[in-house]
């Protein structure tokens, strides 16, 4: 298949659905479902998580191959540095290879106390993305993305460090970044721009979260420390304990959000679905509605 960015350039706005490992047997049937389900939107590719720390480093691996392998799919698989050596990583790239998956979405990871916790590279490890940039593609032909932060990542003094970061892992051969879950499409085109000012040409795509219950977003804050744009909360909350209500809302944000995006000329949509299909399914129909996609 031709690489991400290629796609990106060519066929319009990419659409991409984010997966991750399922830890039993009834949530992988469940995670089946979504893939069969959203492979009928076509979309430019499937991406697969990898859990804190590394921690599902073999579901990763062989989920993703199973997708690329099984399904009509383009796969892209996550990795990250924490707690892994540079023996280590090179055998899960390899891995990856031997499965098939040709793009990786290169990330340092929080550390191991969690976000808030100083960050402590692997004594034979590596201390930042950029760095897992240059390994992965000094390893083969891979299609490389990495993550933006919109919102400042907790670590950066600035959104002008972000924008630093992010035109360094450029630098060191990324191809495309993929943000966190958008909640201030202003804030987007903030870091957007300060990108393009570096002279910069990496595709920075939003990250969407369709939200369907009241818990998710506080589940965000807390595990990233990510800060949630007002009105986005705020809006969630007055649906309050009417969980279709909440849902309905949370589609509803999703399908303004993407919408603006697009008219600002972002260059696709990530969807991170949480393994679910029906949400995504209907931003996707509201778009469809609009002429969007
Ligand atoms: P970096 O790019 O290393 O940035 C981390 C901090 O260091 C930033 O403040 C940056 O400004 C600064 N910095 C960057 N480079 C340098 C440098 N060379 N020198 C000094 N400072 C520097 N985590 C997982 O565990 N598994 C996943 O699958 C996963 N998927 C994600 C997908 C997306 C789309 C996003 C947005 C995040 C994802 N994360 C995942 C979370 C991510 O690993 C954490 O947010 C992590 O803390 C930052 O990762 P990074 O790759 O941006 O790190």
């Amino acid at each position: 298949g031709r690489p991400i960015p290629e796609l990106l350039a060519e066929d319009g706005p990419s659409f991409s659905f984010e997966f991750m490992p399922p830890r039993s047997e009834r949530a992988e049937a469940v995670l089946w479902n979504s893939v069969r389900r959203l492979e009928q939107l076509h979309p430019t590719f499937v991406s697969v998580t990898y859990g804190a720390g590394g921690s599902t480093r073999d579901r990763t691996v062989r989920i993703t191959g199973r997708i690329e392998q099984e399904t009509t799919l383009r796969t892209m698989a996550h990795l990250t540095c924490v707690g892994s050596s540079v023996a280590e990583l090179r055998r899960v790239v390899g891995e990856y290879a031997s499965v098939g998956i040709g793009n990786i979405l290169a990330l340092r990871g929080d550390p191991p106390g969690g976000p808030a916790a100083p960050w402590i590279a692997h004594p034979e490890g590596l201390d930042h993305a950029d760095k897992l940039v240059s390994l992965v593609r000094s390893l083969g032909d891979f299609t490389v993305g990495v993550a933006a932060f919109p919102d400042k990542h907790p670590e950066s003094a600035s959104l002008d460090d972000e924008a630093d970061a992010l035109a360094r892992k450029a630098d060191a051969g990324a191809a495309f970044a993929i943000t966190q879950m958008i909640t201030d499409v202003d804030a987007y085109l903030r870091l957007r721009d300060l990108v393009d000012a570096r002279g910069c040409v990496m595709p920075v795509i939003p990250g969407l979260l369709p939200v369907t219950a009241v818990g998710q977003l506080q589940r965000l804050t807390e595990l990233n420390g990510q800060p949630l744009a007002t009105d986005v909360v705020s809006r969630i909350e007055a649906a309050g304990d009417d969980l279709e209500a909440v849902r309905r809302t949370g589609i509803a944000i999703c399908t303004e959000h993407s919408a603006r995006l697009l008219r600002e000329g972002a260059p696709g949509l990530h969807f991170m679905t949480m393994n679910k299909s029906t949400a995504t399914l209907e931003v996707f129909a509201n778009l469809r509605q609009s002429s969007l996609v």
